[in-house]
């Protein structure tokens, strides 16, 4: 299964955007010249969440954290030459912008609150009243609406998909080796993951183990005796077309209805979770058809006169890897395990902290501890403290 080798100094569990970064980060990283294996369970990626994303990164966080990892992904974005080598390809990123809007108090001053944040670490997120989001976007409607926060230049769609093509092209050039298996159960002794048991009934010994298996990361810590609060949760993505097109790029729009919708090239893009949202199967990704015609059209129409005549052109159902505590990744070492290293629970916003999830854990692995950015307040050992923490910005 593993080819020549029976032990590596990090296995990680799962090769998709989250693993993938990780492994590079790694064996990039001077100081580390151990061996790495990639265990992946289906290398064709059609059901991870990183082939059903919407591929965005965004300033526009309410928690210090998360708006620094954001910071270091759109730097990462915008100079992916000077990390990856100069033969890389750049990362195109389409910045509209994310358009948030507030209709009560309460939320206008979570905006207020989060702009103050964002603009205090350099983003420059703006505050636009009614009047002025009348005058920006003339073809919304805006009548329930007190406030909105807008932040072209630093926000919009990346290429995601070129980014986790390069991460793992790039790893396995410099050695990664990656094993088509699933990871079935991991073999315990002292506090520590000794071996990687998998599917074809053999094993793998393991210095370190990363778990990126994502929506089926509560499985994996299972393994380990470990209880994850993260669970698979559908999420609806709609593709259409507009007779009349916006005579502008349509912002990632987060509608305090309960719905977002952007400019998608010269398509549009419209998201929304299902009426009750709750866990699914790892293996459900039926869609909800109604959903599109009784929800979200209705919606779309409401805000944007224009998208009364619209075509749907593609539609799919996608998982967030959802952490019931708070909506936020889990990152590094439970308490519970001295060498099980966790990144998970991202919710609606792994693509864009790979880059400082994938290098926050590799310096994790090589020096003991976070390095580059304290990753600390997303430290998966706040499950055992039970201590939220409470991003309002999520999606
Ligand atoms: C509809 C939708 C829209 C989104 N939009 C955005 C966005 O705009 N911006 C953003 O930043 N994020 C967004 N996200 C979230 C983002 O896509 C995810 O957070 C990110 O892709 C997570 O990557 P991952 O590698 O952790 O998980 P996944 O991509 O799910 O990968 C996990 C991998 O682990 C493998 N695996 C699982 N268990 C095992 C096992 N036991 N053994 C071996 N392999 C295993 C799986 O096969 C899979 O390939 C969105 C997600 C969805 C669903």
């Amino acid at each position: 299964m593993t080819g020549e080798r029976s032990s590596f100094d990090v296995v990680i569990i799962g090769g998709a955007m989250i693993g993938s970064a990780v492994a590079w980060w790694l064996a990039r990283d001077r100081d580390f010249d151990g061996s790495i294996l990639v265990i992946e369970r289906d290398p064709s990626f059609e059901f991870a969440s990183t082939s059903h994303t919407n591929s965005c990164i965004r300033m526009q966080f309410g928690t210090k954290i998360n708006v620094a990892i954001s910071r270091f992904g759109l730097e990462f974005i915008g100079s992916f030459r000077e990390f990856a080598g100069e033969d890389a390809p750049e990362i195109h990123l389409d910045d509209f912008g994310y358009l948030y809007l507030a209709r009560d108090e309460p939320a206008a001053d979570r905006l207020r609150t989060a702009q103050a944040l964002q603009a205090r670490m350099g983003a420059g997120t703006k505050l636009l009243s009614s009047g002025q989001l009348r005058a920006a976007f003339p073809f919304m409607r805006f009548d329930d609406v007190i406030l909105g926060s807008h932040n072209p230049g630093e926000e919009g769609c990346f290429d995601g998909g070129t980014m986790f093509s390069e991460f793992r092209r790039r790893a396995r050039k410099m050695g990664v080796e990656e094993a088509r298996a699933e990871a079935t159960g991991l073999r315990m002794a002292g506090g520590r993951v000794t071996h990687v048991e998998l599917s074809d009934g053999s094993s793998v010994a393991c210095g370190h183990v990363v778990n990126a298996a994502g929506p089926r990361a509560a499985t994996v810590a299972a393994m380990a005796g470990i209880v994850l609060p993260v669970e698979p949760r559908k999420r609806y993505t709609f593709i259409f077309e507009a007779e009349d097109k916006l005579p502008r790029r349509l912002p990632l729009t987060v509608d305090p209805c309960g719905i977002h919708y952007r400019t998608d090239g010269g398509l549009y893009m419209a998201g929304c979770p299902p009426e009750t949202d709750g866990p699914c199967d790892a293996e459900d990704f039926e869609m909800d058809h109604a959903i599109w015609e009784e929800r979200v059209w209705p919606a779309l129409a409401e805000r944007i006169p224009a998208f009364e005549r619209i075509r749907l052109r593609n539609s799919w159902v996608g998982h967030y890897a959802y952490n019931t505590l708070d909506q936020n990744a889990l990152l590094g070492l439970h308490p519970g395990c001295d060498n099980l290293l966790f990144a998970n629970g991202f919710s609606g916003h792994g693509l864009q902290q790979a880059p400082a999830v994938g290098r926050g854990i590799a310096e994790h692995i090589i020096h003991g501890g976070w390095r580059s950015l304290d990753l600390s307040p997303l430290s998966v050992a706040r499950l055992v403290e039970g201590a939220p923490l409470t991003e309002a910005a999520v999606i």
